[in-house]
């Protein structure tokens, strides 16, 4: 059963001394059996922060001083990029690379994605874990369900919680896994101090979306094998990307206009932003990262409507282009 869920912000001292929950950044009951419940999945100690935004800056604070560099997967998320290219300014820098092969010698950190979004490609997991510098791994489309990244080497895992595994496009969270106690304690001071936590109420609808992660994904996985399928055979589609596991997808037209056709004419499936909801949604990703995505790129991220009803959409859709 889950919790109750805790909104309080303090609670009482005992016999006059903090308790393991005194002050909501630092810690909540909520939060804690999140955690708990993720780290059992991932086979770790798991965090919690605000988004994943909010993790990635947190592991970022963490783990790296004025100096450094990072060697960054050049398919990762165009987010982890953008804030980045934001930390230069505080003498942070990075290096991308093609994630398929090892990672540059040199660097402080490596920044693996595991399928990348919105490319899909999968990282050399054995060439990152043998580089001798912490390894983090963003497996927010391949779910624990999946992959578990820890098990691989790398030190980290690290996950927009916002997408599969809370689940239903309802609650902004990210969350870090890692083996190493000392490591997950510093991480949890830096949150403490820079106050990147999670709310009560997230980590609430994160409990809950844990509870049905194994059917949503399953289900995702075999609706979205079927559809990579279909639209791999489609004359309007000229390009397929998907590693054969997950409910993330993405398929090329001919060009932008292509693209702009199919978003505007889709009925079932929204045309929106993020992914890993019950919900399908679907967008162009060249609005948002045009130097490395194609005018036609379609991101289709897979709910759980049936597969035909998709097809429908999707078959509609492109036969007006
Ligand atoms: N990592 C990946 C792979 C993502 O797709 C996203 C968001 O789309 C993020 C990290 C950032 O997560 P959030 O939007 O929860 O801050």
């Amino acid at each position: 059963m889950k919790p109750p869920l805790d909104r309080s912000t303090i609670w009482p001292y005992e016999g006059g001394e903090p308790g393991p929950f005194h002050y909501a950044r630092n810690a909540h009951p909520t939060g804690v059996a999140a955690e708990r419940a993720l780290g059992e999945l991932e086979g770790g100690h798991a965090l919690l922060f605000a988004s994943g935004m909010g993790a990635t800056t947190a592991l970022a604070l963490t783990l790296l001083a004025p100096g450094d560099t990072v060697a960054l997967a050049q398919d990762a998320y165009y987010g982890t990029g953008v804030l980045f290219r934001e930390l230069e300014r505080f003498g942070l820098r990075h290096v991308l690379f093609d994630q398929t092969g090892p990672p540059p010698p040199d660097v402080q950190l490596v920044w693996i994605e595991a399928p990348s979004n919105p490319l899909l490609t999968l990282p050399d997991l054995a060439a990152a874990a043998a580089h001798p510098a912490p390894v983090v791994c963003d497996s927010t489309a391949a779910t624990p369900l999946h992959l578990r990244p820890l098990e691989h080497g790398c030190d980290y895992a690290l996950h927009s919680a916002t997408k599969y595994l809370a689940g239903h496009h309802d609650a902004l969270l990210g969350a870090v896994v890692c083996r190493d106690p000392a490591r997950a304690a510093r991480l949890h001071e830096v949150r403490s101090r820079t106050g990147i936590v999670a709310a009560p109420d997230a980590a609430w609808l994160l409990l809950r979306g844990l509870k049905t992660l194994e059917v949503r994904v399953e289900r995702q996985t075999t609706t979205a094998r079927e559809l990579a399928e279909r639209l791999a055979g489609h004359a309007a589609v000229d390009l397929v990307r998907y590693p054969g596991f997950g409910g993330l997808l993405s398929f090329d037209v001919a060009d932008a206009a292509a693209a702009h056709a199919v978003e505007t004419s889709l009925t079932t499936i929204t045309n929106a932003t993020s992914l890993g909801g019950v919900d399908s949604t679907l967008e162009s990703r060249h609005r948002w990262e045009p130097e490395r995505v194609p005018p036609g790129l379609l991101r289709l991220s897979v709910g759980l409507e049936p597969v035909d009803t998709l097809w429908a959409d999707l078959s509609d859709a492109l036969a007006g282009i």
